[in-house]
């Protein structure tokens, strides 16, 4: 019966009433709390739990549906469709809020669905309002059928997944009370990238600011002065130089296919207002970091915390005649040093390598390459802080998404019809394939190896080999040799 999960397609009209049911409440769903914009989560999921009532257990059907609420109105949904076993399948991570969008910038209606062909626009399509509602008529085309599996199959949507400063609300929450525990008997794929490809990788990332202090001085003496820009600039340049050497390409980024190694990098520079014939005294500037899953980003902050202090103590060393002149001077003997303080803006948050020995994994490099013709895994450079809370939790968290990277965040978002109706495939056969990986299907065995040598024995090795049958648990052993014992 498994066998249906991978001739699951969807019910484009059931998918699209429900997508504009959820665009037209967006506006009410966008997450920005430093703009006033708190959203109402349970105003979209509302139109979800009106579509599963029908075949919740409640009503005589199959689905387990719960909505967990630590905030109110802003719940979070559970989905079940009980298997024979306490094995899982799930799928999280689609989030109910959205980013906020300025009618201004847009050629249409925000928060409206508005269909121009493939093309579905409106605030939440790819971003993650379309997963939604994909996974929730997945969820009703299987309590419909009702086949029979031996996994469950597990659909979590969330809340306040895109502003990080109120925690307890979301998927943070659930997993601290314990919600999500019986996930980890089977793999969790978070269901919030794009481009339909798994992606394996993401980059921790922190942000940061450096103050520096100079002296005001006229400009046509500058050897009286220290300019704080150059000061600034110099003292970037010294910490990058550091952070280069520190945080190379580590090896193992081109095994998860990164397109950019770990950087330090400024993003933002501002100065109070001075004339322009006066040697500035003071600048700030702001910048983030992105490192690497295979780096501890509080050793990197820890690193460059200590970059910094050393220029603190002497900020001659980030002096620069060869490009500034022999002018421009950080320190003025007798007089004073220019001063430079640095601090992080955030908490700073661990990359994610995804598993690639698990089952899941293969489960879903198998999926998409079935609907899609070929499967190219990526890492990106970009951070899924949620993600690695559950992977340190326990969780088998592999990352796939079906929306479109550029319209991310973006003016105009917008979603293509055609790659959803391949993400109902592709899941429904990721789903599929793990359970067949993992069925209990003589001779499915996990198979362990070691290697035994008697040094002064003719025997020159011995293999032994643990077979477990995972259907019935009984596990034993078989021995060999492979030595020449005449030798
Ligand atoms: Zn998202």
């Amino acid at each position: 019966m498994s066998q249906f999960l991978s001739s699951i397609e969807m019910n484009e009209d059931r998918f699209l009433a429900l997508l504009e049911n959820l665009i037209s409440v967006s506006k009410q769903l966008q997450n920005s709390p430093s703009q006033g914009l708190i959203p109402r989560e349970d105003l979209a999921s509302d139109h979800v739990l009106a579509l599963l009532e029908p075949h919740s257990t409640r009503n005589g059907g199959v689905l387990e549906v719960e909505r967990v609420t630590f905030v109110e109105g802003r719940g979070n949904i559970i989905i079940k469709y009980p298997g024979s076993s306490d094995r899982t399948v799930a799928f999280i991570g689609s989030h109910l809020d959205v980013v906020p969008a300025d009618p201004s910038g847009w050629s249409r209606d925000p928060f409206k669905l508005t269909r121009e062909g493939d093309m579905l626009y409106g605030r939440g399509t790819t971003d993650c309002l379309g997963h939604v509602a994909m996974l929730t008529d997945l969820m009703v085309s299987l309590a419909t059928n009702k086949p029979a599996l031996t996994n469950s199959i597990v659909v979590v949507f969330i809340a306040n997944e895109e502003n990080g400063t109120f925690k307890g609300v979301g998927v943070d929450q659930l997993a601290r009370e314990g919600y999500l525990d019986n996930l980890k008997n089977g793999p969790v794929f978070w269901v919030d990238a794009a481009d339909s490809q798994p992606c394996i990788g993401t980059a921790g990332s922190a942000q940061w600011e450096m103050k520096v202090g100079g002296k005001l001085f006229h400009s046509g003496l500058p050897h009286k002065g220290i300019n704080a820009i150059e000061l600034a600039m110099d003292s970037v340049s010294y910490v990058q130089r550091k952070f280069f050497q520190d945080f190379p390409r580590h090896p193992r980024e081109a095994e998860y296919n990164f397109a950019t190694q770990s950087t330090f990098k400024a993003t933002q520079i501002s100065c109070p207002p001075s004339s322009l014939n006066q040697i500035p005294g003071g600048c700030t500037i702001q910048g983030d970091i992105r490192i690497s899953p295979f780096y501890d980003i509080r050793e990197v902050m820890n690193k460059i915390e200590s970059y910094v202090e050393a220029i603190s103590k002497d900020p001659s060393i980030v002096e620069n005649p060869e490009v500034r002149g022999p002018h421009s001077k950080y320190v003025l003997p007798g007089e004073m040093n220019g001063k430079v303080s640095f601090k992080w803006v955030v908490e700073g948050d661990n990359g994610i390598a995804c598993r690639l020995d698990s089952k899941g994994y293969s489960a879903l490099l198998q999926a998409t390459e079935e609907v899609l013709g070929s499967v190219k895994p990526y890492s990106i450079g970009g951070s899924l802080p949620l993600i690695r809370d559950l992977q340190d939790l326990g969780f088998d968290v592999q990352i796939s998404g079906y929306g479109i990277s550029s319209r991310y965040h973006a003016d105009n978002e917008a979603a293509s019809l055609s790659d959803l109706k391949c993400a109902t495939r592709i899941i429904s056969k990721v789903s599929f394939h793990f359970i067949m990986f993992t069925k209990i299907v003589w001779p499915n065995v996990f198979i362990f190896r070691s290697y035994l040598s008697w040094s002064n024995s003719k025997f020159d090795s011995l293999h032994w080999r643990c077979i477990m049958n995972s259907d019935s648990g009984i596990v034993w052993f078989r021995v060999s040799y492979t030595g020449n014992m005449f030798q």
